[in-house]
């Protein structure tokens, strides 16, 4: 800046300058001619005196050889030349000068001379003959002298020159000085020249404007992140050179990077074919998407390509799903409807077998009632199988049972109420041990969790075994604990037992009734009603299945 007006001041003064001398130039030049003029009409006036007096004798003694004189008769014809043959010359009656001259006494002109060949300057005078002495001398003399100056108006440009140098860096640093010392931050703060506050006066409002967007900016981006980086997805914006813009704690946790790969390529993070390929698909395509497995989880990748509202490409938006529950969810509704089929399959091809041998008369009338007994028990079986996986479905599809207020005990006592028999038969004794309790559940489901506990715990028994039901609170929980001293559970099973169709032992599962359903929709419940279920058993020594369960407000 300093330099640039310098270099303008400088040069400003320079072609001053050198129009100045150009124009003194020509004003001295036509000075000098003026000059000339007079010392010529001078000269002429003394020649033609003389010329007057001497007439063609004066002549004899003119040896001046820098003028020119001619004598020329009042009807124009050259009565004598000193620097040519009079006898070849022309009239001069027309000449501008001499023209003049006779008609005034006097005359001058400026012309190119055919006779010297160079631009000439004339003066004519009239004598008292009515003849007209003319003196001529080439222009060459004011150019000599003109360009005599030359040489001191050089000095004088010299001298200029250098002053001109000298203001002009103080005019520069005068304007400069101050602005490079201006506090940009508080523009209104600065004493400097009057001419600059209108300009410090709008940096000030613009430097306020600039404030006021870039909090706007810091606030949006603040969201932005706090909503990004609370995003279980992962998230990945790119400009349009795959330049990481903006990447949230999930993604960073999945591909393993951190703040300092903001700006550089999305490469240094991902590089497998997939991701290269699906970057160059969004851009072909505007989307696309791929499945990878990392970490023990399966992701979806979605990349979208950003556009503004002239579709011009802004950059893409990486979009990581976490899918794993969803695979898994597919697998084990996979599994699960296996199993289904498996498990209908198995009494209904018992019940097809009996009922075919009672139709062809195959069966002894002695065998017959076993035979439509054991019909009967698989058909009820179906029945239970059935129930069991429609109750878990019922699980799986509602998301929000209505909460109502439970009393356990009462349920408890049903419970007992309806299995009494199946325990007499078996040789089991229940006993209760229950607080009066109100949870905040449904009813339905606490009843299947106690009818399901209590219905293995006799199931799974001895002859003259026991079942103890107890209810107390614990903490702010309810805990419901179903203990029994039956088979009990080998150590290798007991993490599996709340699976679908999970059984340590089919056939005495089958035998007993049993579904394989039992635990998961006691699990399921448990998990509806914001509890938890847990078990402690020992081979041969009995089981006890605990189940919390949220207090109903009043009873807390
Ligand atoms: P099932 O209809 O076969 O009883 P459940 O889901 O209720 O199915 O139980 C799963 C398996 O857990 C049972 O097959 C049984 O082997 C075991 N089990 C459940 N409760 C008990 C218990 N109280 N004592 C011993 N084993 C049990």
């Amino acid at each position: 800046m300093n330099k640039t007006i310098f270099r303008s001041v400088l040069l400003a003064c320079c072609i001053i300058m050198v129009f100045s001398l150009v124009f003194t130039l020509f004003f001295l030049n036509s000075y000098f001619m003026n000059i000339e003029f007079t010392n010529l009409r001078g000269q002429a006036e003394h020649i033609a005196a003389a010329v007057d007096k001497l007439g063609l004798e004066y002549f004899n003694s003119f040896k001046d050889e820098s003028y020119r004189v001619t004598w020329i008769a009042p009807d124009g014809d050259v009565l004598y030349d000193t620097m040519a043959d009079e006898r070849n010359m022309d009239n001069h009656i027309t000449r501008d000068e001499i023209a003049s001259a006779f008609r005034t006494g006097y005359g001058h002109d400026r012309r190119f001379s055919d006779t010297l060949s160079k631009e000439t300057l004339y003066s004519a005078v009239r004598i008292s003959d009515g003849s007209v002495v003319r003196l001529a001398v080439t222009q060459d003399s004011i150019v000599r002298i003109t360009l005599g100056v030359i040489p001191y108006m050089c000095i004088v440009f010299v001298v200029a020159l250098i002053l001109c140098t000298f203001i002009s860096k103080r005019i520069s640093r005068r304007i400069i000085n101050p602005l490079n010392s201006l506090n940009l931050d508080e523009p209104l703060e600065n004493e400097t020249y009057e001419e600059l506050s209108p300009l410090l006066v709008r940096i000030d409002n613009q430097n306020r404007q600039i404030q006021k967007q870039i909090d706007t900016i810091s606030t949006r981006q603040k969201e932005f992140e706090s909503i990004t980086d609370n995003m279980r997805e992962g998230m990945i914006i790119l400009n349009s050179n795959d330049l990481i813009v903006s990447m949230n704690t999930s993604a960073m946790k999945l591909f393993g990077g951190s703040g300092k790969n903001i700006g550089h390529s999305v490469l240094v993070l991902e590089r497998s074919v997939e991701f290269v390929n699906a970057l160059k698909a969004a851009r072909e395509n505007g989307r696309s998407e791929y499945t990878f497995e990392r970490n023990g989880y399966v992701n979806r990748l979605i990349a979208n390509l950003i556009r503004d509202d002239n579709d011009k490409v802004l950059g893409t938006c990486i979009l990581i799903v976490d899918e794993t529950e969803k695979v898994l969810s597919e697998g084990m509704r996979r599994q699960f409807s296996a199993n289904v089929s498996h498990e209908l399959k198995t009494p209904l091809h018992s019940i097809l077998a009996s009922s075919e041998l009672l139709m062809n008369n195959l069966v002894k009338d002695s065998d017959k009632m076993a035979f439509i007994g054991r019909i009967h028990k698989e058909a009820e079986h179906l029945v239970t199988l059935v129930e069991d996986i429609i109750r878990l479905s019922q699980l799986d599809e509602t998301k929000d049972f209505p909460t109502e207020k439970v009393n356990v005990r009462e349920i408890v006592d049903s419970v007992v109420e309806a299995l009494e028999k199946s325990a007499e038969d078996k040789g089991v004794r229940i006993e209760k041990d229950v607080d009066d309790i109100t949870v905040a559940g449904v009813q339905r489901l606490v009843y299947e969790i106690v009818f399901n506990l209590t219905d293995n715990a006799i199931r799974y028994n001895r002859k003259d075994g026991y079942v103890r039901i107890s209810l107390h609170m614990e903490g702010d929980k309810a805990v419901l604990c179903v203990r029994d001293n039956g088979i009990g559970i080998p150590a290798e099973h007991q993490a599996r037992i709340f699976e679908r169709f999970y059984r340590v032992d089919t056939s005495h599962s089958r035998s007993t009734g049993g579904t394989g359903l039992g635990l998961s929709i006691v699990k399921h419940a448990a998990k509806v009603m914001k509890g938890t279920v847990s078990l402690e058993s020992e081979e041969g020594s009995g089981s006890a299945f605990y189940v919390t369960l949220q207090p109903a407000p009043d009873d807390k």
